[in-house]
């Protein structure tokens, strides 16, 4: 099957992208890599009157450090593709975490146009980035008609493929705040073959200088769900407060998807005591 016709714009600023989404009554659609709008277009699933291609906006597709009062910061453009988080050509604010992440989505080809912006306003509760960022407790930045506001990490995803955005808005980057040379992450995801979507996710993130114990739990057909305090799971092994969690988690005891989930925090909680280490042995 292929994609309904429909028109095309190559705009080169975020005003003038704003303005064509709104000349659409809601059919015109921003396109940044196309991995996802492409294949939901060729199955007719997605049917845009207009494709608002965003990667010839330079602003989208670079990165800023934000030296904020506590901690610093870096904003990352929307259009950032995988491979250039993958390859570094990115500051990368997170000790190695993102660049692992980046380079275990998908294949080359799709991380080559893929963009973390992308994935973010996607909200495939399967997706890597959505549960990345939730473990970092990332920034949202979105442009519309009436001006820019950040939406928070908790403000962002409402549920499966449901954000914050307006048909009229963009992304326009994520702000992460960098973790400190202290920090420990660990990041599990459960997939049957490489460059599939995760079936489990599970991640940690320790920083002793920013006071930060989190974990999330993943890849759960809903928002990210994010452990606040996961020191129960991080100094020993608290089973039960890890069944509560899993539970809390809406993942049903004795299922296929609570078996993977639990096996998925075990791992990621285990992976922390090698420092910044990737579960399939690989030091960071
Ligand atoms: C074979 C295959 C395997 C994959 N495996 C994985 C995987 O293992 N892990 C993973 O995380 N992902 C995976 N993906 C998805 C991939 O990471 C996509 O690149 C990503 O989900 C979407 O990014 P994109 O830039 O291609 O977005 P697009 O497809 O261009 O857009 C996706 C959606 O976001 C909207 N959009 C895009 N940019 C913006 C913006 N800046 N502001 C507002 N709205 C915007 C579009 O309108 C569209 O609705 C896979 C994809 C494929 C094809």
């Amino acid at each position: 099957m292929k994609a309904a016709s429909f028109d095309y714009a190559r705009p080169t600023s975020t005003g003038d992208a704003i303005a064509l989404l709104g000349t659409g009554a809601g059919m015109n659609k921003p396109v940044a890599g196309g991995q996802s709008l492409g294949p939901m277009m060729n199955l007719r699933l997605a049917q845009p009157e207009m494709l608002i291609d965003l990667r010839a906006i330079a602003a989208l597709d670079g990165w800023v450090d934000v030296p904020d009062v506590e901690p610093d910061a870096i904003v990352l453009g929307a259009c950032t593709t995988h491979a250039a988080i993958e390859d570094g050509k990115v500051p990368d604010p997170t000790r190695g975490l993102m660049p692992y992440v980046a380079r275990n989505i998908a294949y080359r080809a799709v991380r080559n146009r893929g963009t973390i912006g992308g994935s973010l306003a996607h909200a495939d509760p399967a997706a890597d980035w959505i549960n990345v960022m939730a473990l970092l407790d990332a920034q949202y930045l979105v442009t519309g008609p009436g001006g820019s506001r950040i939406v928070g990490n908790a403000g962002w995803m409402s549920g499966a493929f449901t954000t914050a955005l307006a048909e009229d808005e963009i992304l326009t980057g994520v702000r992460i705040a960098k973790l400190s040379a202290s920090a420990r992450w660990s990041y599990y995801k459960f997939n049957r073959k490489p460059g599939e979507f995760a079936e489990a996710i599970a991640a940690f993130v320790v920083d002793p200088v920013r006071g930060i114990c989190r974990a999330v739990i993943g890849a759960i057909e809903a928002t990210p769900f994010v452990i606040a305090d996961a020191s129960p799971l991080v100094d020993g092994w608290n089973e039960p407060f890890a069944r509560a969690q899993l539970q809390a988690a809406g993942l049903a005891p004795d299922t296929y998807e609570y078996r993977i989930h639990a096996v998925a925090l075990e791992r990621a909680a285990q992976a922390l005591s090698a420092p910044n280490m990737s579960l399939t042995g690989k030091a960071e």
